[in-house]
């Protein structure tokens, strides 16, 4: 995988990732979005094939076993993980794709694919994700304090990705994510072939 870009969004749920991500793609429309394989339920609103597909235990085991996922994990009792073919064939063909995953996930791509982008997104403050998370009144008591526990894991290891972006202003927070994305295609890793072709023409 060296031609393309892989990039990582991440941030606990609550921090305001799919808005950040969903505006951010409205100014960046020619990257791609890896849709994750998972077996939770499926919410009120969700599309299947959108963000999600929603497998099943079994098929999601018989993926892991035919080594069909680039990663996966296990977040709160449910797999999660994104299928490797659709990631291979945007980054061979030198695209850019973005996959929206947890920090495990992150982790395991990392170590498979160094030059991987890796972006966290952090809610102002604990009291702001709490509210955010109490207000979308989609989960029990009991799932928000899971997803709470959850958030604080997650925003110990924000210390590993690339950049962070304070959601805060979501006006801000976007333009933030759409300034590292145009920020990382003028890097110097990524320009050598420019330079090469500039000279030649010499
Ligand atoms: P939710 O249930 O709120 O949609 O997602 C829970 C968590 O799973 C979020 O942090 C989300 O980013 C993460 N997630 C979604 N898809 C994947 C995936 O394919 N792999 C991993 N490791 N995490 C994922």
């Amino acid at each position: 995988m060296s031609k393309g870009r892989l990039v990582i969004i991440s941030g606990p749920s609550g921090s305001g990732k799919d808005t950040i991500l969903k505006e951010a793609l409205k100014a960046l429309p020619e990257i791609k979005f890896s849709i994750s394989s998972i077996t939770r339920p499926m919410r009120e609103g969700e599309v299947e094939g959108e963000k999600y597909n929603f497998i099943s235990k079994e098929k999601f085991e018989e993926m892991i076993k035919n080594d069909m996922l680039l990663e996966y994990n296990n977040y709160i009792g449910n797999y999660y993980g994104t299928p490797k073919a659709p990631v291979e064939k945007v980054i061979n063909e030198g695209g850019e794709i973005i996959l929206e995953i947890d920090v495990n996930g992150q982790k395991n791509v990392k170590e498979k694919v160094d030059s991987a982008l890796s972006i966290f997104i952090m809610p102002p403050s604990v009291e702001v994700l709490r509210t955010r998370l109490t207000g979308r009144g989609t989960d029990s008591a009991e799932f928000i304090e899971k997803r709470m526990k959850a958030a604080l894991y997650e925003m110990e290891r924000a210390k590993n990705y690339d950049y962070i972006v304070i959601n805060d202003d979501l006006e801000q927070a976007v333009q933030d994510f759409v300034t590292i994305i145009k920020a990382d295609r003028l890097n110097i890793q990524r320009q050598n072939n420019i330079i090469d072709e500039v000279l030649e023409k010499c």
